[in-house]
């Protein structure tokens, strides 16, 4: 009986240590352990030894069992640990390595120019007013004093949309001032931004381009006023205090007088030449840049939304964005700022 328990013990220890899981253990533990196990039929036939022999035999069998269900228990625990350490291969890794960020995309460098012009201005009390794209003939030129047989309109190369009757895409961001001030009464400050089209395409146009235009109607708004306006407004945003404006004679139907805005060069700062005598690229070296139209709002204008002319005067401006950034960003080619090529883009 003795040997039988020895054996049975050398084999359940054996085959514990070649189990590989934890499904082969619970079954080695049912085989020898469990109730109908191995161990429980020697327990039973104990009952036909001697006193003496159950005594000793007996004894042997319990701390055999007790043996085991050790042995077992171990396993369990090994095998755990077996486990963790598998996966700890598989997924190791070194938390002292610096984190690889993600790339994270930035906002076009136009968008960008749109919000710090909005800054700008409303840090100067203006607000930003907005207008459709698709605009009526009567809000784009009629009540911009661009009637029909005007031959102003020819300034502007206009998309009339098809199928829709005098339907236009907006040539420029006035009509959405004419909305304003039909909906608000003096005093006005506005802007409005936005995509605009005419029908030219080459180095410095394209036929989608992007204006800001501004507009102030008070009693007693004078060109000194405009001119105030825009110089602080060009030493914000091309980050230069030493930025002077002038205005040259010009024409637009809907101011009267109309001039076209210029300001010192903010790279030569309006000397033509840099550092060395290079001379300046960008102002083609005669210190000045021509940025974009300007005047005092026509009296017609302001009657045509229902304001008193001989109460109140105005001033409007109109700028591309577009060039603005050029200049900003010394860029020499327009379509860049279109093209959507992320090499171009993420350099800024
Ligand atoms: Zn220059």
């Amino acid at each position: 009986m003795k040997s039988k328990i020895e054996i049975l013990k050398s084999q359940a220890l054996a085959a514990l240590k070649a189990a590989k899981s934890d499904a082969e253990v619970r079954d080695l533990e049912v085989k020898y352990l469990g109730r109908n196990g191995l161990f429980n039929d020697i327990m039973k036939s104990l009952k036909d030894l001697s006193d003496e022999e159950k005594r000793t035999v007996g004894k042997l069998a319990n701390e055999t069992k007790t043996e085991l269900e050790a042995a077992v228990q171990k396993k369990y625990a090994e095998l755990e640990m077996y486990a963790f350490d598998v996966i700890a291969d598989k997924e190791w890794m070194d938390v002292t390595v610096p984190g690889k960020k993600p790339d994270v995309g930035h906002r076009h460098l136009i968008s960008k120019f749109i919000d710090d012009l909005e800054v700008v201005f409303g840090r100067m009390g203006f607000a930003v007013a907005e207008g459709p794209d698709i605009e009526t003939e009567h809000y784009n030129f009629d009540q911009l004093n661009m009637p029909a047989d005007h031959p102003s309109r020819d300034m502007q190369d206009t998309f009339w949309v098809k199928n829709l009757k005098r339907m236009v895409l907006r040539t420029h961001t006035s009509p959405v001032q004419i909305r304003h001030m039909e909906s608000h009464k003096p005093p006005v400050r506005v802007i409005s931004l936005g995509k605009t089209f005419r029908k030219d395409s080459d180095a410095t146009h394209s036929p989608m381009f992007h204006q800001i235009e501004g507009l102030m109607v008070d009693t007693d708004i004078s060109i000194a006023n405009l001119k105030a306006v825009l110089t602080h407004l060009l030493q914000q945003v091309f980050e230069d205090p030493s930025i002077k404006t002038r205005f040259r004679t010009s024409y637009f139907p809907f101011v009267e007088p109309g001039m076209e805005v210029d300001c010192t060069c903010p790279i030569c700062h309006g000397e033509g030449k840099l550092a060395d005598n290079v001379p300046c690229k960008l102002c083609k070296q005669c210190g000045w840049l021509e940025i974009g139209g300007a005047g005092m709002v026509h009296p017609k204008v302001l009657e045509n939304v229902g304001y008193d002319s001989k109460k109140y005067t105005g001033f409007a401006f109109g700028f591309g964005v577009d060039r603005m950034v050029m200049i900003r960003h010394r860029v020499n080619h327009l379509r860049l700022l279109f093209e959507n090529d992320l090499r171009f883009i993420d350099q800024f």
